[in-house]
């Protein structure tokens, strides 16, 4: 016979499983992913019902798993080298599905103090309820981790690089840590996605996604993932989220499965721009800081060109302005990334990343708005701090657009 089609060959390379991983196609052979709207299937007869129920094998209801949903967990699995992944309705829902699935009361959990916002409230605040202790930490700081940990210690928890100051923390000893803690490293890929960072190589447990950002790419639906090995994504986490019901809508799985194919263009060009903006706000004399991985400037800038795959740089970008005319205070700066702001025609003003569409944020008043301001200025988030989701148009329109604020900002009183 000559080879089957029914699955692919050993060995190849993430461009191509990214677009090629899938159930097979149906009985009319469509070469694009079909979507399967579908909330139930029809059973052949009772037994092979009662069997399938049982079991959880094949497909009885989308709540516990759909074809177009499998498609996309197969998919990002491969992309992430990991055995397994399932897919969840939001990036929250992943984090939300991973607690339910490895934690109890009594259980400690130590999470860098730069981690996502909500990621921060869900386990101190709606978990701290129900006796899950977390203790945050530096970013960057390996001793405050190995610190950290207690006998009771079951996860750490890592983002990187963080949101909006991109500062990188070290998967591969994190993972060392944790290990010899008898805990469990879990990795928020968002930022990076698997193109650029694959933290089970580097010995991540799980590796979680807000499936919104870069995996969509395009900003049109919300999705989330955890991706590992089959003991914990079949044994562990299926089970809990057909009880508990944060399942990713196959419309949304849809979206995303095919944004995967264009991840890694997207991600490279992503990069290529962002690197482009920061060199250039780095060489403008309004700007006081740039924080940006691929900067040799960064603090961590080898460590994220060692960790992050072909030294790319992702594409959130900060950089930070003071107050004109000498006024070194809070108000000042804040005056002057406001007008740098609302300066922009093109870019949109808003808090969200991972889109084709250039952003950008004031965190001290969204993202970071509700701490205090002595929590803010701990966390390094200065009134005069502006961050850039850099997106896909022309470079040169990215900065012409930055130019605007730049250029005027001595006509500020
Ligand atoms: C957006 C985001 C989340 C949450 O994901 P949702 O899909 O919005 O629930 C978690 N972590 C990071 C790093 C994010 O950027």
């Amino acid at each position: 016979m000559s080879g089957s089609r029914d699955s692919l060959p050993e060995g190849l390379r993430p461009e191509t499983l990214a677009i090629r991983t899938a159930l097979p196609p149906s009985q009319y052979g469509e070469n694009s992913e079909a979507l399967f709207l579908t909330s139930g299937y029809v059973q052949p007869d009772s037994e092979t019902s009662a069997r399938r129920f049982a079991a959880s094998e094949d497909f009885t209801y989308s709540r516990t798993s759909n074809p177009t949903v499998r498609s996309l967990e197969a998919r990002l699995a491969a992309m992430e080298g990991t055995e397994g992944c399932i897919a969840t309705s939001t990036g929250m829902g992943a984090i939300l599905l991973l607690i339910m699935g490895v934690l109890k009361a009594g259980d400690h959990v130590i999470c860098s103090r730069s981690v996502f916002g909500s990621t921060i409230n869900l386990f101190a605040k709606e978990f701290g309820k129900f006796g899950v202790e977390t203790t945050f930490v530096s970013q960057t700081d390996l001793d405050e981790w190995r610190a950290a940990v207690k006998p009771a210690t079951r996860l750490l928890f890592a983002e990187t690089p963080t949101n909006p100051l991109t500062e990188i923390c070290d998967i591969r000893a994190l993972a060392d840590l944790a290990h010899a803690a008898g805990a469990l490293l879990v990795v928020d890929n968002s930022f990076c996605s698997p193109a650029l960072q694959q933290p089970a190589s580097l010995g991540a447990d799980l590796v979680m996604h807000s499936g919104t950002k870069y995996l969509d790419g395009q900003g049109r639906v919300m999705a989330g993932a955890l991706c590992g090995p089959n003991s914990l994504i079949k044994d562990v986490f299926a089970p809990v989220i057909r009880t508990a019901g944060m399942t990713l809508s196959p419309f949304n799985a849809w979206v995303v499965l095919k944004g995967l194919e264009t991840l890694g263009l997207r991600m490279k060009a992503h990069s290529e721009n962002a690197l482009a903006v920061a060199r250039w706000l780095e060489a403008r004399s309004e700007v006081a800081r740039v924080y940006y991985p691929g900067l040799a400037s960064h603090p961590q800038h080898e460590l994220a060109m060692r960790q992050q795959l072909g030294g790319q740089g992702g594409a959130v970008v900060a950089f930070e302005l003071h107050g004109q005319h000498g006024d070194t205070s809070p108000e000042a700066a804040r005056a002057a990334a406001f007008h740098v702001i609302d300066s922009t025609r093109v870019l949109s003003v808003a808090t969200n990343l991972g889109d084709t569409k250039s952003i950008i944020t004031h965190p001290a008043t969204t993202s970071h708005g509700r701490l205090s301001e002595a929590q803010r200025q701990a966390a390094g988030i200065s009134q005069g701090l502006v961050r850039l989701a850099v997106g896909l148009e022309h470079v040169d329109d990215i900065t012409d657009d930055l130019l605007r604020g730049l250029s005027t900002l001595n006509t500020l009183k």
